[in-house]
């Protein structure tokens, strides 16, 4: 567990990103993985949910925001999310780490095998990011590469587009573990788009055909993985075609 040298609960934006950029500072959502890491890292913990970051609403014709501190449960419970998000948030955790964890850390954290993410790729996310300069909108493909996230920068919300068809498929040790592999696919009129976890740093978009180079663990081989990517993938793209 990372030591806590000091607690900050900020009431505003500008407040939270002063305090953020100093060193050592960190920002705290659900605090499921902060309070997980073993690193005996000494910290200043930077509580965002005074900030009101939480909310699903829609963004225009097929499009919802949703806010940062949304708790992964918030998703999963949602109507306006589309059924492949919310599958996907519901495979992230179980149901006690679920009522805590959220959208934000989740993106912050960019885990190479987080389904909600992959899904989130093929919903063309786009990731709200303040800091110090101002507000950005990044794609969540180029924020999940530019990880980690820079020193005072506040991820604030992801908006995604909830028409088209969506599939997806995994593979795993057992129904309810974290998949080796998992694929996702969406068909709009704009094409097709298609992710996979379990096959790099973070979850990535691909292309057929793209060469893979996967790190193998005691759960898959390298080898494993890339056959598991050709398989899923064809699943996932014949079942929207
Ligand atoms: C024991 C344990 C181990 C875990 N290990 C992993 C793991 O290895 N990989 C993984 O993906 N998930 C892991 N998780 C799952 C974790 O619960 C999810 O990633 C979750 O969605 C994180 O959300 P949180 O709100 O709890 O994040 P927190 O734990 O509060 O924060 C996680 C990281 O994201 C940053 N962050 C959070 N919100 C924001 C924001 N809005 N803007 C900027 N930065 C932000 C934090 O500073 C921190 O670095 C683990 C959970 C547990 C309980």
């Amino acid at each position: 567990m990372v030591m806590v040298s000091a607690y900050a609960r900020p009431s505003t934006m500008d407040e939270a990103l002063e305090l953020l950029s100093w060193s050592g500072a960190v920002a705290l959502a659900g605090g499921t993985r902060l309070g997980g890491d073993s690193s005996a890292r000494e910290v200043e913990v930077v509580d965002l949910q005074a900030l009101r970051l939480d909310g699903i609403r829609a963004d225009g014709e097929h499009l919802l925001r949703v806010g940062a501190m949304t708790r992964l449960q918030q998703l999963v419970d949602s109507d306006r999310v589309p059924a492949l998000v919310r599958e996907a948030a519901r495979r992230e955790r179980p149901s006690t780490l679920r009522a805590q964890g959220t959208l934000g850390g989740c993106v912050a954290t960019g885990d190479g095998e987080s389904e909600l993410l992959a899904a989130l790729l093929v919903h063309e996310a786009l990731v709200h990011v303040e800091t110090s300069r101002g507000a950005d909108s990044v794609p969540l493909e180029s924020f999940l590469a530019g990880l980690p996230l820079g020193a005072g920068s506040v991820v604030t919300a992801v908006t995604l587009c909830t028409d088209g068809a969506a599939a997806a498929c995994h593979t795993a040790r057992t129904p309810a573990d974290r998949a080796i592999v998992a694929a996702f696919a969406r068909q709009t009129e704009d094409g097709r788009r298609v992710a996979l976890t379990g096959v790099a740093r973070t979850p990535i978009l691909v292309r057929l055909g793209d060469a893979l180079d996967p790190v193998g663990d005691f759960r898959g081989s390298s080898e494993y993985r890339r056959a598991l990517a050709d398989v899923l993938t064809q699943r996932v793209v014949e079942a929207i075609s």
